[in-house]
């Protein structure tokens, strides 16, 4: 199957008074036409900083300092600030988890997507609208009438449907999620996910679903790539990697996952991420990592092969290093 999505060795740095932040630091995944893939880690190991140099919406201090996004095999990096805002809707939609917020309370849907679609240069007749929106709106389960309510009139997740159906009103190969479903209670996350799911088949369009829930990837994604502290440790199929995870962070996020089958306490990590201006040097995860080896303090890890389709970033999948390294458990000689 063709990619739609090729990021290659992308970083985006922040330029701060202190230090520059590589918020991403060096991260090459793809994304295949109607491909499911889910971009998983904890908070401020980039997820959301790749969303944003996709959609071109870094915003300063921040700057891409270098890498490719390839979307459809053009380039977004090297396109004027006009074609990019053509390529947005049209080509690749992000729907976030405050997109709510972004609706006008005090503006109807219906002119709110006739505006949209109008700076998007799609001028429809009423009528034309008219359909246009109730197909919209079916597609995300909601009743047409919904066209002449205002936002305050809607419940939170009738929002984020709407948010959706905007999204996909251009029919984007590609639509980015970006924990869309944080801000909603549980019953109402199931609802807005499935819609989500819905209209991915519908469409054929790809989707990065972002988020920390793992249950939620497992259930959504087909693949997922595990991010932390800017950059992508692991990457493959989502049940390959749930049954077999080859990165001690991943294992480790698989482990504090709660199971109604076995009552023992629940394992955390241990520690937390490194501050983003004053990064490990060597394996970035070497302070919490409870297989550190001498090697992971000084030498940062080959991303390679470790299984089919499956992709790592630790010394312990390269036999050489491990033959030779010196373990340092527990965790804590690592620190020194
Ligand atoms: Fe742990 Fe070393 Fe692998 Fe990093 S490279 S995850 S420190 S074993």
């Amino acid at each position: 199957m063709n990619s739609i999505l090729q990021v290659n060795d992308l970083r985006v740095y922040f330029d701060t008074p202190r230090a520059i932040v590589k918020a991403v630091d060096g991260v090459t995944f793809d994304i295949k036409t109607g491909e499911r893939f889910g971009l998983i880690g904890e908070s401020g190991s980039g997820k959301s900083t790749i969303a944003l140099a996709i959609m071109r919406l870094v915003r300063a201090p921040g700057r891409i300092e270098s890498g490719e996004i390839l979307l459809d095999g053009e380039n977004l990096l090297t396109l004027s600030d006009q074609e990019m805002r053509r390529r947005r809707l049209n080509k690749v939609a992000m729907v976030t988890q405050g997109a709510m917020n972004s609706l006008n309370p005090v503006i109807r849907i219906r002119k709110q997507f006739a505006d949209g679609l109008e700076s998007h240069g799609v001028n429809l007749s009423n009528e034309e609208m008219g359909e246009r929106l109730a197909d919209l709106l079916a597609r995300v389960g909601l009743k047409p009438n919904v066209a002449n309510m205002y936002p305050h009139e809607l419940s939170g997740g009738m929002k984020q449907r709407v948010c959706m159906a905007f999204a996909i009103s251009l029919r984007p190969s590609l639509i980015i999620a970006d924990e869309p479903t944080s801000a909603l209670d549980v019953v109402v996350q199931r609802q807005v996910m499935q819609t989500l799911r819905q209209v991915q088949e519908d469409l054929g369009s790809a989707v990065i679903l972002i988020g920390h829930d793992m249950g939620l990837m497992a259930q959504f994604a087909s693949r997922v790539g595990v991010m932390y502290a800017g950059k992508m440790v692991e990457e493959g199929p989502v049940r390959q990697m749930f049954n077999r995870p080859e990165h001690p962070y991943t294992r480790l996020l698989m482990e504090s996952l709660p199971s109604l089958e076995e009552k023992e306490a629940l394992v955390g990590g241990k520690g937390s991420p490194p501050s983003a201006a004053d990064r490990p040097r060597g394996c970035v995860f070497h302070p919490r990592c409870p297989y550190v080896m001498d090697h992971c303090i000084d030498v940062e890890p080959v991303y390679r092969q470790v299984h089919p389709n499956q992709f790592a970033a630790c010394h312990l999948h390269d036999p050489e290093v491990v033959s030779k390294a010196v373990a340092l458990s527990p965790v804590e000689e690592a620190r020194k």
